[in-house]
């Protein structure tokens, strides 16, 4: 599997790559750039952090904003008109910003947040159904990767710092989350877990941040299964893509690598993509 740059943006943080199948286009921002991307076109500079974002079927777009000043909102965009609309407020320490989030399998949009100074234990995760907003937990450092099993019965978490992927029984009609147990460890070797992805096997494809590589694994057993090597030092996240679900996009960052680590990663801040042997899990949309 031979991993290739897409699109040379060069961000400083690319993140939340979300997969349109019916315009058959990448999505995805750049949370410190403040800024959305539809393959290599930016198609929204914000004056606020985004944290990440989902497609809904009306064309518009749900967004997790903040603006480091203590308010978190998960906002409407309408691109074409720039035009917001505020959904639902959380109540989130001004020091917090959002961070990795996706729809669930029935519409669900959840969200995660972190500290900015990316230490403290002041994170949380939300579930926003369209009406209310629930709290699923705190004490979150770096709320980052979330994914489902394909039967939607139990729902993947990686809180960065703990290395380890959490998995949760998920009931899918209320949203609720229960029984939760560590599936993976990961060893420092590799480096940080970050964003995350499942195929329809139910195996999980991993970003390493630190690691220049996705991994995949299979959360059932624990066992690395698979190392995609990425010209990338910090590879934030994944999603496949394309017509047969097979490809895998893969987002990068610049941030905080210094001189010679940029020199030995010049490609650092790009859209990457690989053909797998696996078939990916859709993109769900907020509805
Ligand atoms: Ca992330």
């Amino acid at each position: 599997m031979q991993t290739q740059l897409i699109f040379d943006t060069k961000a400083t943080l690319g993140e939340g790559p979300v997969w349109s199948a019916k315009s058959q286009t990448l999505f995805w921002i750049d949370i410190l750039e403040k800024r959305i991307y539809a393959g290599a076109k930016i198609i929204a500079q914000l004056d606020k952090y985004i944290g990440c974002l989902s497609l809904r079927p009306n064309g518009t777009l749900l967004t997790a904003l903040s603006d480091g000043d203590g308010s978190s909102s998960l906002v409407n965009l309408q691109v074409d008109s720039s035009q917001q609309s505020v959904l639902a407020t959380m109540s989130e320490s001004a020091t917090n910003r959002f961070n990795d989030g996706k729809c669930d399998p029935a519409g669900r949009f959840l969200a995660g947040t972190m500290a900015m100074n990316e230490s403290d234990p002041t994170g949380a995760l939300y579930s926003f159904d369209g009406r209310q907003v629930t709290k699923l937990f705190g004490g979150v450092t770096i709320s980052n990767g979330l994914t489902w099993s394909p039967d939607h019965k139990t729902f993947y978490y990686i809180d960065t710092p703990t290395r380890k992927i959490q998995a949760f029984d998920y009931d899918l009609a209320t949203g609720q989350i229960a029984n939760p147990r560590v599936a993976i460890r990961i060893a420092d070797t590799l480096g940080w877990p970050d964003g995350m992805t499942s195929d329809t096997d139910g195996n999980l494809w991993i970003a390493l941040w630190g690691g220049a590589q996705i991994t995949k694994w299979n959360p059932q057993t624990g066992k690395l299964l698979e190392q995609i090597p990425v010209p990338a030092l910090q590879t934030s996240s994944c999603i496949f893509g394309g017509k047969d679900m097979n490809e895998l996009y893969i987002t990068s960052a610049r941030k905080g690598m210094g001189e010679e680590n940029l020199k030995k990663y010049p490609l650092s801040g790009g859209v990457f993509k690989v053909e797998t042997k696996a078939t990916g899990m859709p993109t769900f949309e907020f509805t």
